[in-house]
């Protein structure tokens, strides 16, 4: 918990200019450029950061090379690792106002769920790698009599991690943690749009005692340092997330250099299917208004597509409508409000298109659809919902990233499972029904990397987030996750 009085002493704490963390100091970009950092909730200039340039990512990649090779992390004993791991978690913990209020203030995530998702869950993360640190072995094969045949995990070497704007933290502790617990060295590179609490996360890192050069941090612009990133002959692995155009240019950039492995989380168009055998209607259109308005639609797993059995479909619309309407939308850092400010002007810009083409396309909007509080100078949205929405329209197959929903109707179990899997994406999902042998029918049938029944998000630490389709592959989280960042090594002796 948080209070009003401890954000507003938070809330207007200058920030320096941000540098790049390059083997464990931290410097200016090589030709001197920056990025203005610009507040969502008043469009005001926060801060800089360095807009790192390709001989930038050479030196990070040269020292988590150079420290990989030493062997300070790589070959750290495990309990070391392990304490390592577990003070970063502690001083999240220990500094968690001040991240989550430093990280609304760069993106409008609305205080309360930055608080738990962001600085809340990344120490979880951080102490669940540590934990598994020395509780994951190796092999003995099964092999005849006069052999030994030993299965090594190795750290593969160094990581790249690139990540979104939204739950910056929170996502990069999911690659971060992982690959440091398999012992490797990362160079992560932020998004242009949210950098700073991942900027304070580095600098706790090198407080908690990671040794220098296994944590490096380019800031900057996708298409110079990410694809620089991409392009890079020594990056091995590049655990990515954000959207789908940004993946198909990492698999081509993989392809052009060293074939580096790729990992991919993408965007989510999730399909939330209502049964009219729904227990309680009313409390699946108060989650499923969360599911898709939290965070103003800014989250991959977004319940974007609501579809409802014909029966209850207008019942359900009015419940979905009157909970949208008890939203408060406004300044992220009230914690009276619900939801908090769009990302970016850009963002911004991008979901009011939607709305328009989704109006043209002759879906019909039942609620909102505007932009608010425009006075402010900040960038906020109404949660909009749309129904009469056809599985061949803009807004049914491709993802907004905003608080817009598209409600569709539909007759039979079998059409509901031929629209929840009529896109080209597969991340999230979820089924609302009193029939158990429909609900488990229904996990089967629907090709996501999560279905939820009878609820709509929550997750942990221990289970994977993995898309489907083209929604990505390979999983962050879980142990599944920390497989990603190994290597299977045999050691085939004979006796
Ligand atoms: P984005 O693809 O624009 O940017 C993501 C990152 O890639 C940023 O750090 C950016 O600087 C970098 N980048 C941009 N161009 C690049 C290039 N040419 N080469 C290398 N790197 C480059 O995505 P975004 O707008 O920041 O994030 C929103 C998207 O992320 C949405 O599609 C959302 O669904 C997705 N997302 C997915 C998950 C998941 O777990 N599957 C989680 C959160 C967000």
């Amino acid at each position: 918990m948080i209070t009003q009085v401890e954000i507003d002493g938070l809330r207007n704490l200058p920030i320096a200019a941000q540098k790049l963390l390059i083997g464990g100091e931290w410097r200016n970009s090589s030709d001197g450029g920056v990025i203005e950092v610009i507040s969502p909730i008043d469009g005001q200039k926060l801060t800089t950061i360095a807009a790192a340039t390709s001989a930038d990512v050479d030196d990070a990649v040269s020292s988590a090379r150079e420290v990989f090779e030493r062997g300070d992390w790589s070959r750290m004993a495990p309990a070391g690792r392990m304490k390592v791991m577990h003070k970063i978690a502690d001083l999240i913990i220990e500094h968690a106002k001040e991240l989550a209020v430093l990280g609304v203030r760069d993106n409008g995530t609305e205080i309360g769920m930055a608080l738990k998702a962001e600085p809340g869950s990344a120490a979880g993360t951080f102490r669940f790698y540590a934990e598994a640190i020395d509780k994951v072995y190796g092999e003995i094969a099964p092999t005849a009599d006069n052999v030994l045949a030993l299965v090594h995990r190795e750290p593969v070497g160094v990581v790249g991690a690139i990540v979104p704007w939204n739950f910056p933290l929170m996502i990069g502790a999911w690659k971060i943690a992982p690959a440091l617990a398999a012992g490797n060295s990362v160079v992560l590179k932020p998004s242009e749009a949210a950098s700073l609490s991942l900027l304070r996360l580095a600098d706790l890192c090198l407080a908690a005692g990671l040794p220098a050069g296994v944590l490096n941090v380019v800031t900057g612009n996708g298409a110079v340092a990410g694809e620089a990133m991409g392009l890079h002959p020594d990056i091995d692995i590049i655990a990515f997330t954000g959207s789908g155009g940004t993946g198909r240019r990492l698999m081509d950039c993989a392809a052009r250099s060293n074939m580096k492995r790729l990992y991919l989380e993408l965007g989510g168009k999730s399909p939330n299917v209502i049964f009219a055998d729904v227990e309680d209607l009313d409390h699946a259109a108060k989650v499923s208004a969360a599911g898709i308005f939290r965070n103003s639609g800014e989250v991959c797993v977004a319940g974007s597509r609501i579809l409802v059995e014909r029966s209850i479909h207008d019942g359900f619309v009015e419940r979905l409508k009157a909970h949208a309407e008890k939203l408060v939308i406004g300044d992220p850092l009230d914690i009276a409000n619900n939801i908090g400010a769009v990302t970016t002007k850009q963002q911004l810009d991008g979901d009011l298109a939607f709305v328009e083409r989704a109006q043209a396309e002759g879906a019909t909007l039942v609620y909102g659809g505007k932009q608010l509080h425009g006075e402010s100078g900040g960038f906020y949205m109404q949660p909009t919902i749309f129904t009469n929405v056809g599985s061949d329209m803009d807004l049914f197959q491709n993802e907004v990233f905003g608080p817009v929903v598209a409600v569709t109707a539909f007759d039979t179990e079998e059409e509901a499972v031929g629209l929840a899997n009529g896109t080209e994406l597969g991340l999230a999902a979820a089924v609302w029904t009193s029939n158990l042998s429909r609900a488990h029918r229904t996990v089967r049938n629907i090709k996501s990397g999560v279905v939820h029944v009878n609820t709509y998000g929550g997750a942990g630490n221990n289970v994977p987030l993995a898309g489907m389709k083209q929604s990505g592959n390979g999983a962050d989280k879980s142990l599944h996750a920390l497989e990603k960042y190994e290597n299977l090594k045999t050691a085939w002796i004979q006796l």
